[in-house]
């Protein structure tokens, strides 16, 4: 699997919790930007991806013509799936009318929550109105599209009725994929917590799967068959290109993996878009411990044989110390050849993430 990733950072406002690079009011240097990604993309010359995936920042913020330029250049690639970040706020017509004639297979919306006063807390543009103007237009428009809704939950003074309103309105419009964040957890608030039972990342997990959707990553959920290939492939540590400010690309090869990144801010990146200015290369153990750590996101486990066979090592044995405790503590159970996450490591994955990182040399 190869993914190709995309960066638009341009929004309509910059939300407080937000930990991507994107800038407000920049609207003049979208076409210019633009000229950048393309020669960007230009100087890969790869044709051969399965995935696509553009993100942001806000895709729907910036000028459609932009967007059809860029994806013109694309346009022979054959993605098995193709996904665009869209806002409520700037979900226009017009956008989406790109989104159709590109034939994108996946339509991803920032909802967050449907309730006024959190959408203000968090510094969100949009209101509960747009969440459902914009789903029905997208619906009806980009009816061969799926469609995931983000939302956000576990916000520090914001009661849980809250978050539990938001699910219910996510559930009754039926998107094909959601995503659902822990503020707390995210910000590692959960950190030094024991699990409790009636923790609202229980509430969120169990409500969706009895709506019908599968959970297969720790904060995503899909109706069978819909999970988001292309984050799949981050999370199993797969080869991607990504261009545009702050983008990173992945690359495994001769036993190594190479991370790159980009310019970190749109006037770096535009001054050089086809160089990179960071390099991180991982190897050996670190290679092996993080392809353990990432993939136990996936709620399937990690293939343990699979790795065996990659890397030529017996994991089991490699990493035998820390597996044991991790077992022992009630974080992880092996479903034959698969190291899994238990609920409770689920309610703990960062102190899990935390403790395998801390075991490298
Ligand atoms: S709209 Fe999304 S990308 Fe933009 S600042 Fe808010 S959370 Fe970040």
């Amino acid at each position: 699997m190869k993914g190709l990733y995309v960066h638009i950072p341009f929004c309509v406002n910059r939300c407080g919790y937000c930990g991507f690079y994107s800038e407000a009011g920049q609207a003049e240097l979208t076409e210019r930007y633009f000229d950048c990604l393309i020669r960007d993309l230009l100087s890969l010359n790869e044709k051969k991806y399965d995935t696509l995936y553009i993100g942001g920042g806000t895709p729907s913020h910036v000028p459609p013509f932009l967007l059809a330029k860029f994806l013109d250049k694309i346009s022979d690639i054959h993605f098995k799936e193709s996904t665009i970040e869209a806002n409520p706020e700037s979900l226009s017509d017009e956008f989406l009318s790109v989104v159709k004639d590109f034939g994108f297979t996946r339509l991803s919306m920032g909802c967050q929550s449907t309730d006024d006063g959190v959408l203000r807390l968090l510094g969100r543009a949009h209101s509960c109105a747009d969440v459902f103007r914009a789903y029905d237009m997208a619906r009806k428009k980009c009816a061969d599209a799926d469609i995931n809704l983000d939302m956000i939950y576990d916000i520090p003074s914001a009661d849980n009725a809250r978050a539990k309103k938001t699910l219910s309105d996510i559930i009754s419009l039926a998107p094909e994929h959601v995503s659902a964040y822990s503020y707390s957890f995210d910000t590692g608030y959960l950190a030094d917590r024991e699990p409790h039972e009636d923790s609202l990342y229980l509430t969120v997990k169990h409500s969706l799967q009895n709506a019908g959707y599968h959970k297969y990553e720790i904060s995503n959920f899909a109706v069978r068959g819909h999970e988001s290939l292309h984050n799949i492939n981050y999370w199993m540590m797969g080869d991607y290109d990504g261009i545009g400010a702050s983008a990173w690309s992945m690359a495994n090869c001769d036993g190594k993996r190479i991370l790159r990144g980009k310019a970190s801010d749109i006037s770096g990146y535009m001054d050089d878009p086809e160089s990179f200015v960071s390099e991180e290369v991982t190897e050996g153990i670190q290679r092996i411990c993080e392809d353990v750590v990432f993939g136990l996101r996936m709620l399937d486990g990690v293939d343990i044989s699979g790795l065996n066979n990659k890397y030529g090592e017996n994991i089991r044995d490699v990493l035998k110390g820390p597996l044991e405790h991790l077992e022992k503590e009630g974080l992880t159970r092996w479903n034959g050849e698969k190291l899994c996450l238990t609920e409770k490591g689920e309610l703990l994955l960062d102190s899990v993430q935390e403790y395998l990182w801390g075991f490298l040399p």
